[in-house]
């Protein structure tokens, strides 16, 4: 890419795509080989463009940039007029090809690519060129769609301490630029209370979250513990895992990927030891009474928070994972608790005499009726006022059919609910 111009991508691929001057003109060109045309149009234009892997041209499931001292360009000699490709001083490398940069193997990264079949023509050269001329920082890229996969209960300490190295690493982590919130996240890590929301709960969150009252606020006795990694059983979008930590006269929060899956072999060893299970994606900041509407990661903690306060969900400590206890005990440490978050189970509700005409419901099936918030009074003669979390339930007759219109069809999906070990 030219230094000065604006990145492009093709609208009907959504890929990045190269810049190449020829006899003073430009044009833009995919990475790699296309059935279709280019179509430009700025990157910034498109809501999640993508880029192929600057090695291999295969995959877009990238994990690290690597920077070069100058920009690297390629010359194509021939035909009526010689071709300028330039390549910018940044170059993005998927799982396969990270590890072959990190080792310096340009004869790997050529087989690699073959192996693919969508290399640029002159690959060997130019991994030469960018490998002759790396600047030790590499960066973890964060926007990557990796395919949200949940993490088992049971692996959460490992996660968490594997999340604390990655911040505490040498890794530029695009996305979260500044050093001291990186050291306070990961600090926060150390000290987290782990909790893994089973399906139920996890959906119900998400409802939660998308029902937040414009003036919802938390209070400092709303945060079950000064600092928390929580795991969804059921992914929250491209999230899977999102964390706390009192911080700067309120709480930092921010979420987390899982990065790996449809990875293999080496190269999900190697994207284990270097980078773990778990990337940035959002950070945020949350302070007592402030309101949290117009922020998802704010309205989905404080969904968690207020359900666990209100009592309408539960942490239970789960038994410890035999093998993880005798990984800490070897080491003298003592195995960090896993608590399990749940819904507090609600019977369905029974239609009674009155509520079978004029409500517009449809008894003939049970309707899945949305969690939400609800503003009730309490404390001494009910003179103070609080949010409350409200679980969602199935209204209707236990045995009948769901509602084929029922709002919620998430729920078809979601697993039976996980019993406590104790
Ligand atoms: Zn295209
Ligand atoms: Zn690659």
């Amino acid at each position: 890419m030219g230094a000065n111009a604006p990145t492009m991508a093709c609208r009907t691929c959504l890929d990045i795509l190269n810049t190449v001057t020829a006899a003073g003109s430009t044009r833009y060109a995919h990475a790699a080989a296309a059935d279709h045309p280019a179509d430009p149009v700025p990157a910034s234009t498109i809501d999640r463009p993508r880029r192929l892997c600057d090695f291999c041209g295969t995959t877009h499931l990238l994990t690290f940039a690597y920077t070069t001292a100058g920009p690297v360009s390629t010359l194509k000699v021939g035909g009526a007029v010689n071709e300028l490709d330039h390549y910018g001083t940044i170059f993005r490398a998927c799982a396969a090809c990270a590890p072959r940069i990190d080792a310096r193997d340009v004869d790997g990264l050529a087989r690699v690519a073959r192996a693919g079949r969508r290399a640029h023509p002159a690959a060997e050269a130019l991994h030469r060129a960018i490998l002759d001329d790396l600047r030790p920082a590499r960066a973890l890229i964060c926007s990557t769609d990796w395919t949200p996969t949940p993490l088992p209960a049971r692996t959460l300490p490992k996660v968490r301490d594997r999340l604390a190295a990655l911040l505490r690493g040498a890794d530029l982590i695009a996305g979260l630029p500044d050093r001291s919130s990186r050291s306070a996240l990961a600090d926060g890590l150390d000290r987290s209370t782990l909790t893994w929301a089973n399906a139920q709960a996890s959906v119900w969150a998400r409802e939660l979250a998308q029902a937040t009252p414009a003036e919802l606020t938390v209070r400092w006795e709303d945060a079950p513990s000064d600092a928390g990694l929580l795991a969804w059983a059921e992914p929250n979008g491209h999230d899977t895992a999102l964390s706390w930590t009192v911080h700067d006269g309120g709480w930092q929060v921010a979420s987390y990927h899982t990065v790996g899956s449809g990875l293999a072999g080496p190269d999900l060893q190697h994207l284990r030891e270097q980078v773990g299970w778990l990337a940035p994606s959002a950070v945020t900041h949350i302070r007592p009474g402030q309101p949290v509407t117009d922020d998802p990661l704010r309205c989905l903690l404080a969904a968690v928070w207020i359900a666990v306060a209100c009592q309408a969900a539960e942490s239970v400590p789960l038994k410890p994972d035999p093998a993880l206890e005798r990984t800490y005990r070897r080491r003298g440490q003592a195995v960090p608790q896993v608590r399990l978050l749940r819904v507090r189970p609600r019977p369905a509700r029974q239609p009674t005499k009155s509520s079978g005409t004029g409500t517009g419901l449809d008894w003939k099936f049970k309707t899945w009726v949305s969690g939400r918030y609800r503003w009730v009074a309490h404390g001494e003669k009910h003179s103070e006022r609080r949010w409350q979390a409200v679980a969602g339930y199935w209204l209707g007759p236990e045995d009948a059919p769901i509602n084929p219109h029922s709002a919620v069809r998430v729920l078809d999906r979601v697993r039976p609910v996980d019993a406590p070990e104790r």
